[in-house]
């Protein structure tokens, strides 16, 4: 769908400004009028920084004209929410990758645990802070997979103090109910503790940040985000004042409206609501014209606070996809 009829119908655009077709200042004419809010991808998938950065591979073009992008648009009272990959970053992961199971590397994702990531990261957040951004919201947080993350790093510190090989596999934890229970637990301890030190620092930094809930069929909705990517929403709830649900990310097709699947899906971003006590706002890709109306319906019934919007698909999309859905 065309940016115009998208934000016409009060869906919130998402910038990826490296892609952007026309200079901000067109489509401002363009549109300007009818926008109130957008947000706008601050660092590439691939690792490059949209605002200055010593810390993060730099976008040249972008160096000067993200910032200048985002003044544009604050100067004619749009609201701009930054909006950052957490645990994915393709140049970063060649240091602080994720590995699978079966032992093989996992391509831009990174390792949750891993405390010099953690520094990067918050350094990061300080650099993007520079930028007139009112909020921030976390995208790709946690574990890549159910099947993650089983670099050396993990398993050492995992194994100590439990009486287990270092070398143990996903298969070992299968087979013991209560390995396999503590395991999901130090996994979700791990994202709550990070997911804490990011929280400080964006107080430190008066950013305001908001956390995006992937609610996936595929890994049974919110039932499943603990086991498969190490999030527990009701833990982290008080971290944040505001959740972002992202509908069917990974199914990549939206039920139509009165259907049983639309219905459960309503349902499953009600859940969200109430596990968390929180405000929802609602994200999509790119919809298709017979997307929007599910997804609108959707943003009546649970009072969602808005709908974001990609323009368009992420060139990892794909991969993205087919490391999510893994399940063991
Ligand atoms: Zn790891």
């Amino acid at each position: 769908m065309e940016i115009k009829e998208l934000v016409y119908n009060g869906a919130i655009p998402i910038f990826d400004l490296s892609k952007l077709e026309k200079p901000i200042e067109e489509l401002l004419l363009q549109i300007g009028g009818a926008l109130t809010e957008v947000a706008v991808l601050l660092k590439g998938a691939d690792g490059q920084a949209y605002y200055p950065s010593v810390v993060s591979l730099q976008n040249e073009k972008l160096k000067e004209l993200g910032p200048k992008t985002i003044d544009l648009l604050r100067d004619v009272n749009i609201k701009v929410k930054g909006l950052i990959y957490v645990h994915y970053d393709e140049y970063l992961s060649e240091e602080y990758g994720t590995v699978e199971s079966g032992g093989r590397r996992t391509e831009g994702f990174i390792c949750p645990i891993n405390e010099a990531y953690q520094e990067q990261f918050l350094k990061i957040l300080e650099e993007v802070s520079q930028t007139e951004i009112d909020d921030i919201i976390l995208l790709l947080t946690g574990y890549a997979s159910a099947l993650h993350c089983f670099c050396e790093n993990c398993r050492v510190t995992f194994s100590m103090d439990r009486k287990m090989p270092v070398n143990f596999n996903f298969s070992l934890l299968q087979g013991d109910k209560e390995l396999y229970n503590e395991w999901i637990e130090w996994r979700s301890e791990n994202i709550k503790a990070f997911l804490s030190k990011i929280t400080e620092k964006t107080k430190e930094l008066g950013l305001k940040p908001i956390f995006t809930v992937e609610l996936d069929p595929n890994f049974q909705f919110e039932e499943g985000l603990k086991p498969s990517l190490g999030i527990d929403i009701k833990s982290i709830a008080n971290f944040f004042e505001h959740f972002i649900v992202m509908v069917n990310p990974w199914e990549v097709i939206l039920p139509p409206v009165q259907s049983k699947s639309f219905k459960e899906l309503v349902q499953r971003v009600r859940n969200v609501k109430q596990q968390t006590n929180r405000n929802i706002s609602l994200m999509y890709w790119p919809p298709s014209g017979e997307e929007l109306k599910p997804l609108l319906t959707i943003n009546e019934e649970v009072k969602s606070k808005g709908l974001y919007v990609f323009l368009q698909y992420p060139d990892q999309f794909k991969n993205w996809r087919e490391t999510r859905i893994i399940t063991p």
